[in-house]
């Protein structure tokens, strides 16, 4: 989250990492996986904080997950768990 990019909006290099979401109250923004869209809802769910990269000149915001594997992680057992035996499909 260190790492220098551009601005993917207006491509000024002013851009700040690491800036933390949070709601009016101080509460940190977090991101969940508890669903997947064949397997309907997860016996395990995940989540994350979330922190930001905005551009100092625009004020364009993206938004990135703290611990993404971890919730790559709930999600792809989910898809194997769901995964039809049988040759064929998609
Ligand atoms: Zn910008």
């Amino acid at each position: 989250m260190t790492s220098y990019h551009r601005c993917p909006k207006c491509s000024s290099p002013d851009m700040i990492d690491g800036a933390y979401v949070a709601d009016a109250q101080g509460i940190r923004v977090v991101v969940g996986v508890d669903a997947h869209p064949d397997r309907g809802r997860l016996q395990e769910a995940a989540s994350t904080r979330v922190h930001a990269s905005l551009c100092g000149s625009c004020g364009y915001i993206e938004l990135y997950a703290n611990q993404p594997r971890e919730l790559l992680e709930v999600y792809l057992r989910a898809a194997a768990a769901s995964r039809p035996t049988h040759v064929g499909g998609r």
